[in-house]
């Protein structure tokens, strides 16, 4: 994005006052500064977030929405206005359209399986891409397995772009959703999202966008998006982990059948007859994740103070870096070199196996991880059975990537 409009220096001195504000950071890893890059499995949690927590617990925690006493009015009053929190960092239209989940694997979950057993049928198709997460693969693969649709999957070129002219062709009129990443946790690719879902929505599909990684990188508007869905996880938006976010357009989950019964999510229930609550009750059975949603709430609004202006600018400066740094060590392979990136270096090393990168690595200080980051296909596609990946947020430092490049002439010395 901007990289080139905030200078350097600037940019650098704060991310540095950014770090300062996630306490964790300030830790020592096996004697060493913390170099904390395992940000696209789950990223640190600032101050406010953390205090958010601890204050609602010492405040106002009750349950939600049923009591009358002061407690539960504080509780339904912090959950809600978390609801407005992320309704507004997403763009929708309504705060009703935002549905608290477990987080983006059950909200992927809830649309294959309540708008699937709706409108999937035999012969429909469910088109997704190669570079997936498991979390956006098998839902779909189950929807279809109930229902009798086909999954269908664009490929990726050799740099781990998207096939435009593979979608154009496999978009059709049986085509019913097109399910897909904004930015893939294994490669960092940025898929070009308007524009698939302006092609969708002429073939006449709906879209869901799984922004579990996008979302805290790049602004999302789901309505300047024109997404149907959009799901996102709280512990990767620098919020707590059992918390997550499903978009939904009012009419389509209006007419969704519900995805689990329970408390909550009733009007009525008689033995007989059970009729359904409003939005966005009907999807949230059962007590929901109070102080996940505070947490969650809490996040967005940090986030949205130092603002993606900055954010993007700063992780594209650092992207750069890290890309030019990593891939001139000896050895190295970058897996994922496409055009429009963010964030993410996924690389393999002659001879060394990503697993004993890693290990090296941790001794320096260095957080990575190491493995098929949840897409095996992705991993087939390049011929690896794994890669490390050094993934960044917003209180990365160029310090941290040096760090990390030391550790792998380290491992180099070690297993050359
Ligand atoms: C992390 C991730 C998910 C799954 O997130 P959960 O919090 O595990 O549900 C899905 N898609 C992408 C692209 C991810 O990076």
């Amino acid at each position: 994005m901007a990289a080139d409009t905030v200078p350097a220096v600037e940019t650098a001195a704060r991310a540095a006052s950014i770090r300062e504000e996630f306490p964790i950071l300030g830790i020592e890893a096996h004697g060493r500064r913390l170099a904390y890059l395992d940000n696209a499995a789950t990223t640190q949690k600032p101050r406010e977030v953390i205090d958010a927590i601890a204050g609602y617990y010492t405040t106002s925690n009750a349950n939600v929405h049923r009591g009358v006493h002061l407690l539960s009015e504080r509780a339904t009053a912090a959950f809600e206005g978390a609801r407005d929190d992320v309704a507004a960092y997403f763009g929708a239209a309504h705060r009703h359209e935002i549905i608290f989940t477990r987080n983006a694997t059950e909200g992927i979950n809830l649309v294959a399986q309540s708008w699937g057993g709706r409108h999937l049928a035999a012969g429909d198709e469910v088109l997704i891409s190669a570079m997936e997460h498991h979390s956006n693969i098998v839902p779909w693969q189950l929807a279809c397995e109930r229902t009798g649709a086909v999954l269908k999957v664009v490929p990726i070129d050799d740099r781990g772009a998207l096939d435009m002219e593979a979608f154009g062709r496999l978009l059709g009129p049986r085509t019913k959703i097109v399910a897909m990443t904004q930015l893939s946790n294994a490669l960092g690719t940025v898929t070009p999202m308007a524009e698939i879902i302006r092609a969708a929505h002429d073939a006449g599909a709906v879209v869901l966008v799984d922004g579990a990684q996008a979302a805290y990188h790049l602004p999302v508007h789901v309505q300047a998006l024109g997404a149907d869905f959009y799901v996102a996880t709280g512990h990767k938006l620098y919020g707590p982990t059992g918390i997550g976010v499903l978009y939904g357009r009012e009419a389509l989950l209006d007419a969704m059948p519900p995805y689990q019964g329970g408390g909550d999510m009733i009007a009525s229930v008689t033995f007989e007859k059970s009729t359904w609550n409003t939005l966005p009750y009907k999807f949230e059975a059962g007590t929901p994740h109070i102080e996940g949603a505070v947490g969650l709430g809490a996040a967005t609004r940090f986030i949205r103070r130092i603002g993606f202006d900055w954010i993007a600018a700063h992780e594209a400066d650092l992207l750069a870096y890290a890309t030019a740094a990593v891939s001139a060590v000896p050895g190295v392979r970058l897996v994922g070199t496409a055009p429009v990136k963010a964030s993410i270096v996924s690389f393999v090393m002659d001879g060394v196996h990503p697993h004993d990168i890693g290990t090296v690595v941790d001794r320096m200080g260095v957080a990575i991880r190491t493995g098929h980051h949840c897409a095996q296909p992705v991993m087939a596609r390049f011929g690896v059975p794994a890669t490390a990946r050094a993934s960044l947020a917003m209180y990365n430092t160029r310090e941290d990537i040096d760090q990390l490049v030391d550790a792998l002439h380290d491992v180099r010395r070690v297993f050359a």
